[in-house]
């Protein structure tokens, strides 16, 4: 029965999501399993970027204050829009810069070598950009990242365990960031408890959520968690280039930033001028230069819709549909060389699938020429991300059929095992 595109059809008809599917640009004849790289296009995020160049072409210079979205605030605003999906208050979550740009700028405020305290700890499965930011922030302060950046090791190349990231918080550690959910296994870490043993010694803790944003629900401010940042363009579906989020608790309000600019001043104080900064006294002091506008303005859409649907039950149907894909490919595909590379209890598990294959670079491009768009991530993964709110059963089924008729066909051998230029 599992088996079967009836028993698929079934699960579409239940599903109290489906009514969103609608309001996203899918294509027909093909199948967008990429959502954790990109988002697609919704007609509200859409309608809000229109909009926003309306106010533009209508009031020119006074659009920042006036218009249907007056840009001087939109940064506050969709911060406060956002706020819920973190589970931090309005002021303590703005969207600006970008993820490696509002890392940099996290790092040079709140890393703060002192004594014996001058190490960062990171992961050796981060996601490069981040790895560059911190050496070049090492860098621009004398210390060699050789030594000064620490990476835990993973044991299996999939995975981090809790303990062995616990272990390394050493009193050489001043600052530790790591992701919320592993970019290639999807797994998510245990963020209260590891920023529970950060805070007990001393050591501050950031993430970086760009594959968890929108995916699954956060309650970093609970946590205790003392600063984030992330993107907007995956599961959020904000459009390429998207502004990033930052958070950063209220404890740490009034922590003058380490790269200040205008757009962190006050707002009152702002077009004052002065040569002295006078900083928001929220997370808008950590706001650099004038906001990438037309760049915000589809979130304002997109966030509506994460507003409707509710973030747990996005996660709900998220688990679900992923479990179905896994669930398929067990059947289906197990003696095709496949081997699922994500964690399996729902509690680890963030909002895509990797699955492992050797000729993973051929069978993706493969899986394009049949209308299938996954994600190819070096050596050996295809990522594929069923997305709550625009992906439906009957779609999971047919790229599960999809994959067995390439391997049945060997279709694959067709193209050389290797990437392309993205992904
Ligand atoms: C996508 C992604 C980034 C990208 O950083 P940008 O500055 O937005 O280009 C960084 N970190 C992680 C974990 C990501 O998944």
């Amino acid at each position: 029965m599992l088996l079967t595109l009836d028993y698929a059809e079934q699960l579409d008809k239940k599903d109290r999501l489906n009514r969103f599917r609608d309001e996203f640009y899918t294509k027909p004849n093909s199948i967008y399993m990429d959502g954790n790289s990109l988002g697609l296009l919704s007609k509200r995020a859409e309608r809000t970027l229109l909009e926003s160049l309306n106010d533009w072409k209508e009031h020119g210079i006074d659009g920042w204050t006036k218009g249907k979205h007056p840009w001087f605030f939109l940064s506050e605003k969709l911060g406060e829009m956002m706020a819920p999906l973190v589970g931090a208050s309005a002021e303590e979550v703005i969207v600006t810069g970008s993820t490696t740009v509002n890392l940099h700028q996290l790092v040079a405020t709140f890393y703060k070598p002192e004594g014996k305290r001058t190490k960062i700890l990171a992961d050796e499965l981060t996601f490069p950009s981040d790895i560059y930011a911190l050496q070049s922030q090492l860098h621009i302060r004398g210390y060699d990242p050789d030594t000064y950046l620490i990476r835990v090791k993973s044991r299996d190349g999939r995975f981090l365990e809790e303990e062995d990231i616990i272990e390394a918080m050493t009193d050489e550690i001043a600052l530790i960031i790591l992701p919320t959910v592993l970019y290639r296994s999807g797994q998510i870490l245990d963020m209260k408890r590891l920023t529970a043993e950060a805070n007990k010694r001393g050591i501050l803790i950031g993430f970086d959520g760009c594959h968890s944003i929108g995916a699954i629900p956060h309650s970093f401010s609970e946590w205790g968690i003392d600063f984030a940042y992330w993107c907007n363009y995956k599961h959020l579906n904000g459009g390429p280039g998207s502004v990033g989020g930052l958070y950063v608790n209220r404890k740490h309000f009034g922590t003058f930033p380490g790269l200040a600019g205008w757009f962190g001043s006050k707002k009152e104080k702002q077009f004052d001028m002065e040569h002295t900064l006078t900083p928001s006294e929220t997370v808008g002091a950590f706001q650099i230069g004038t906001p990438h506008v037309l760049s915000l303005a589809p979130l304002l859409g997109a966030l509506e819709i994460f507003e409707e649907a509710g973030i747990e039950n996005i996660r709900a149907k998220s688990l679900k549909i992923n479990q179905y894909l896994m669930d398929l490919v067990d059947h289906e595909l197990s003696d095709m060389g496949f081997s699922i590379g994500n964690p399996i209890e729902d509690k680890r598990r963030g909002g895509h699938i990797s699955l492992e294959h050797k000729e993973a670079a051929r069978i993706c491009k493969a899986l394009k020429e049949n209308g299938v768009i996954p994600d190819f991530r070096a050596p050996n993964i295809i990522r594929l991300a069923p997305v709550a709110l625009y992906t439906s059963y009957s779609e999971v089924w047919q790229v599960v059929q999809i994959l067995k008729k390439i391997m049945g066909e060997k279709q694959y051998e067709k193209f050389e095992n290797e990437r392309e230029v993205v992904a």
